[in-house]
């Protein structure tokens, strides 16, 4: 199905790479709006609303998009977790995607992570690697985030078990710990690898990311797939089927 797309923050990195990613698929950016335009005047004539804005954008966007029932798909990051919480229980209103990482592959990442904590027992001492590029300005990332996040939950740890970098003496490595550390350099645009390591062997699971595009084409993929959904919030497992 060709869509027409509502796209906010089309001035933007984000903004662009979706623009050319929908040009390449063959979808229609109906309208382009970026700050101090009014997408109301645009919206009636789209398919679809997609996001990739500023956090304060959101709420109204969000409202135009449920006043006219059309599916959104939200990647703007930065909002406090509760706005976020008030933006959620307005999005549910509509069919909504609403993902921090729309790389397919990021989430392919996710869902293995997930398995492999469950197949490989606290045996297996588990450990996160990422680098990013020399200006990032936080660490680690929020993948790496979602990454740990995930681990945690499959073990049953709290966050006290993150062991940020090590240094000096630790002592031994506890079967209860799993280990962050972030690498900065260069112009990575972000890698990612979980390991998960025993007596005997280790398991390495990677993903390496060297374009904005894989964003864009995840964000057009999980738009296609929104417009035929019941109004709800969902993410990119859900888009891959990967609950
Ligand atoms: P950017 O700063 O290059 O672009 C943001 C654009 O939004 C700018 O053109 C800006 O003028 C515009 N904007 C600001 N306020 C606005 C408003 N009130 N209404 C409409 N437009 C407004 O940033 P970017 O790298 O394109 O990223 C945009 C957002 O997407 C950020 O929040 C970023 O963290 C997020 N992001 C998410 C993912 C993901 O996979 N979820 C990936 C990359 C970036």
């Amino acid at each position: 199905m060709s869509l027409s797309i509502l796209l906010n923050g089309a001035k933007g990195r984000m903004g662009h790479a979706i623009a050319a990613a929908a040009a390449e698929a063959g979808l229609v950016i109906c309208a382009a709006t970026d700050v101090g335009d009014n997408p109301a005047a645009s919206i009636a004539r789209c398919d679809a609303v997609i996001d990739f804005s500023f956090h304060a954008a959101t709420r109204p966007m969000l409202e135009l998009a449920v006043a006219h029932r059309k599916p959104i798909v939200i990647g703007t990051t930065g909002h406090s977790p509760a706005d976020k919480a008030e933006l959620l229980k307005l999005a549910a209103q509509v069919p909504c995607v609403w993902a921090g990482n729309y790389s397919v592959g990021v989430n392919l990442l996710f869902a293995l992570t997930r398995r492999a904590a469950q197949v490989l027992g606290s045996d297996y001492d588990a450990e996160v690697v990422e680098m990013h590029h020399r200006f990032k300005k936080d660490a680690p990332s929020g993948t790496a985030e979602r990454l740990l996040e995930i681990i945690l939950a499959e073990r049953k740890l709290e966050r006290s078990a993150l062991r940020h970098g090590r240094q000096g003496i630790t002592g031994e490595r506890t079967p209860t710990e799993v280990g962050i550390h972030a690498l900065r350099g260069g112009d990575v645009i972000g890698d990612h690898t979980v390991m998960f390591a025993a007596l005997g062997e280790r398991v390495e699971l990677t993903h390496k990311a060297s374009d904005r595009g894989i964003f864009a084409r995840g964000a057009l993929r999980a738009a296609q797939w929104v417009v035929s959904q019941p109004p709800g919030v969902y993410d990119m497992q859900d888009v891959l089927g990967l609950k």
